[in-house]
C-alpha cells in the first residue's frame, strides 16, 4: 500500500507531493482496492496556498475581461480534449459508470462555455446625466481571494459551478476537494495553467477538515463557496459569515417526483429508474421518494420492478453497467443501515439491494437498487437522505397532501411532478417550496445561464450556484457617481441631493 502513488495539492503551478505529513486512502470502489493515496493539507500549506493566491491577485485582476475570457476559451478546448481522461478518473475513483462521468464533465464544460462570455457578463449599467453634470454607473469587482470546497458525487461539475465564474470575475480560487476522489482537482489546475491561467491564480490544497477550517479562518479568505453534506453546509455557513466572509452553502437534499394518476406511467418509471439509481443515488438531486396519489400506486409498481430486475450492476468502466459502487465500504455500510432500518420501521421492502455481489468484483462497494413500497413520514427513511440507490414509495390520497408532504420537508433542493394536466402542473410549480422544479423532467438540473440552488436546509446564504447569481456572489458592486471641474460649482449643499 505504501507504494500507491500519491495526489497531491497544486500550488504557484506546482503540484506539491511531499509536503504532506498525513494522508488518505483513495480506493477504486468496484474493487475495493486502495489505488492511491491523497495527502491532506496543513495549516501550512494552505496558508502557502492562500500567500500564492494573494500574490497572483494584483495581475491577475487588472487583466481585462476579455482577455480572462481567452483564458475560459482555452480551457473549454482543453477539456473538450481532456474529457474522456476527466470521466475515467471520475469513474475510476468515484465508481459511477463512465457514460454518467461523461455527462458530468460536459455539464462542467457549459459552465467554462457560459464563462467564456466574460466582457457581456460583467458589462455594468451606466446612467448619464443624472442631473447637475453627474454620471451615474457600477462595477462589479472581484473579491479578492475565494475558496470552494466540493462534495465527491461531482468531483469535475461542481468545482466547475465555483472555478469559471470566481476567475473571470477576477478573483483568485483556491479549491479544496473531496479527498475522496481527488485527482481530477490536479488534472483541471494543470489544464487551467495549460490555458495561460497565471501561477498562483487557481490552487488546489487537497485534505479534510484540517484543511477546510484552516481556510475558514485564514483572514485573507474573503469569500467560501461549499457543496456538500447540510450539517456540514450550516457549520461552514456559521462559521464563515462569524468571521465577516461571503459564504453560499449548499447542502443535502431528498428529491420527492409525485406520479399523478393520469401520468404516462411508462415514462414515470423510465423516468425514476434514472433517477434513484442512477449514479447509484449518490446526487444530490435523484429523486429518493415516489409520491404516489390516489390508485397509482400498484400500477406505478407493476411498472418498475421488470425495469429494477433489468438494471445491469457492475464496475462502471466495463461492459454497459447501468449503475455503479457507492463510494467507499462505510458509505455502502451506512446504506444499508437505512435499508435495515426501513424494515425495522415497518415499511414494505419489495426489492432489496443488501448482500449484493457482482461477480469477479466481491470486494466492491455495490448495493442493489433497492424498492421499499408504504413508507411513512415517520420513517428514517423518509425523513433522511440516504445517498444511495433506494427508491421509496408514499402513498397519498391527492394533489393537496402529496404538496403538502414534500413543502413539510426539511430538505428544498430538487422536485419534479409527472402528469398530464396543465393545471396541476402551473399549481405544482409556483406553490412548491423547493429550488428547482421539473414538470415531466426527472432531475431539473439548470442550465449554466440560470442558477442551481435549494431551498430550506438545501441551501446556506443568499446565492444560489452559478449562472447570473455566480457572477453575483463572486463581485463586489460599486456605484460611481462622476462630475467633472467644469460643471457648474453651486456652493456646499445640505439637503439630501436628488436629481431635479
Ligand atoms: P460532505 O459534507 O461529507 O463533504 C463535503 C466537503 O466537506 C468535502 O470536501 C469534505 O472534505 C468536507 N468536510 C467533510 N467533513 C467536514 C467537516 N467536519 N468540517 C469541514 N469540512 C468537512 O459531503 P460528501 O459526502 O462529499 O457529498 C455528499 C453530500 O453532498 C450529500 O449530502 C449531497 O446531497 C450533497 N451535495 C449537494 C449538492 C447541492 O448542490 N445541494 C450537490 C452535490 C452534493
Amino acid at each position: 500500500m505504501s507504494n500507491a502513488p500519491i495526489i497531491g495539492h497544486y500550488i504557484h503551478g506546482q503540484v506539491l507531493d511531499s509536503s504532506s505529513e498525513r494522508f488518505s486512502n483513495v480506493f477504486n470502489p468496484a474493487t475495493g482496492s486502495v489505488q492511491a493515496r491523497v495527502g491532506l493539507a496543513s495549516q501550512k500549506t494552505v496558508d502557502e496556498a492562500v500567500a500564492s493566491a494573494l500574490k497572483a491577485f494584483p495581475g491577475w485582476s487588472e487583466q481585462s475581461s476579455l482577455r480572462r475570457s481567452r483564458v475560459m476559451f482555452k480551457f473549454k478546448e482543453l477539456l473538450d480534449q481532456h474529457h474522456d481522461e476527466l470521466a475515467e478518473i471520475i469513474s475510476r475513483e468515484h465508481g459511477k459508470v463512465f457514460s454518467d462521468a461523461k455527462g458530468e464533465v460536459t455539464r462542467g464544460i457549459e459552465i467554462v462555455e457560459y464563462a467564456c462570455g466574460a466582457p457581456n457578463l460583467l458589462k455594468t449599467e451606466f446612467s448619464d446625466n443624472i442631473g447637475g453634470g453627474i454620471d451615474n454607473w457600477n462595477l462589479r469587482q472581484p473579491l479578492g481571494v475565494c475558496a470552494g470546497v466540493t462534495p465527491f458525487n461531482f468531483p469535475v461539475m461542481v468545482p466547475l459551478w465555483m472555478i469559471p465564474l470566481a476567475l473571470i470575475t477576477g478573483n483568485c480560487f483556491i479549491l479544496k476537494p473531496s479527498e475522496r476522489d481527488p485527482s481530477a482537482s490536479v488534472l483541471m489546475a494543470r489544464l487551467l495553467s495549460e490555458a495561460g491561467l497565471p501561477d498562483g491564480v487557481f490552487n488546489v490544497v487537497q485534505g479534510d477538515k484540517t484543511a477546510v477550517d484552516a481556510l475558514l479562518q485564514h483572514p485573507d479568505i474573503e469569500a467560501i463557496s461549499f457543496v456538500g453534506s447540510t450539517p456540514i453546509a450550516e457549520y461552514i455557513h456559521q462559521q464563515a459569515t462569524s468571521r465577516g466572509k461571503r459564504v453560499q452553502a449548499l447542502g443535502g437534499a431528498k428529491n420527492h417526483m409525485i406520479v399523478m394518476p393520469d401520468a404516462d406511467l411508462d415514462q414515470a418509471a423510465d423516468a425514476l429508474i434514472g433517477a434513484a439509481y442512477g449514479s447509484a443515488g449518490e446526487r444530490c438531486m435523484a429523486i429518493s421518494i415516489a409520491v404516489a396519489v390516489g390508485d397509482v400506486g400498484d400500477s406505478l409498481i407493476a411498472k418498475l420492478l421488470p425495469r429494477i430486475d433489468q438494471l445491469k450492476v457492475g464496475n462502471g468502466l466495463k461492459g454497459d453497467s447501468d449503475m455503479g459502487p457507492l463510494v467507499t465500504a462505510e458509505h455502502k455500510a451506512k446504506v444499508e443501515g437505512f435499508i435495515d432500518e426501513g424494515v425495522a420501521q415497518g415499511a414494505q421492502l419489495i426489492v432489496d439491494g443488501r448482500h449484493f455481489k457482482v461477480p469477479g468484483a466481491e470486494n466492491g462497494f455495490f448495493v442493489g437498487a433497492t424498492l421499499f413500497d408504504n413508507v411513512t413520514t415517520e420513517m428514517s427513511i423518509y425523513q433522511q437522505e440516504i445517498f444511495g440507490p433506494v427508491l421509496g414509495i408514499v402513498r397519498v390520497p391527492d394533489f393537496a397532501s402529496a404538496v403538502a408532504l414534500i413543502n413539510a420537508h426539511e430538505f428544498g433542493n430538487g422536485v419534479s411532478c409527472f402528469t398530464r394536466d396543465g393545471g396541476i402542473a402551473r399549481a405544482f410549480a409556483r406553490t412548491i417550496k423547493v429550488g428547482m422544479v421539473g414538470i415531466n423532467v426527472p432531475i431539473p438540473v439548470p442550465m449554466a445561464w440560470h442558477s442551481f440552488g435549494g431551498w430550506k436546509r438545501s441551501l446556506f446564504g443568499d446565492h444560489h450556484a452559478y449562472g447570473e447569481e455566480g457572477i453575483r456572489f463572486y463581485s463586489r458592486y460599486k456605484s460611481v457617481m462622476q462630475r467633472w471641474p467644469d460643471s457648474i460649482a453651486k456652493g456646499p449643499e445640505f439637503s439630501m441631493p436628488t436629481a431635479n
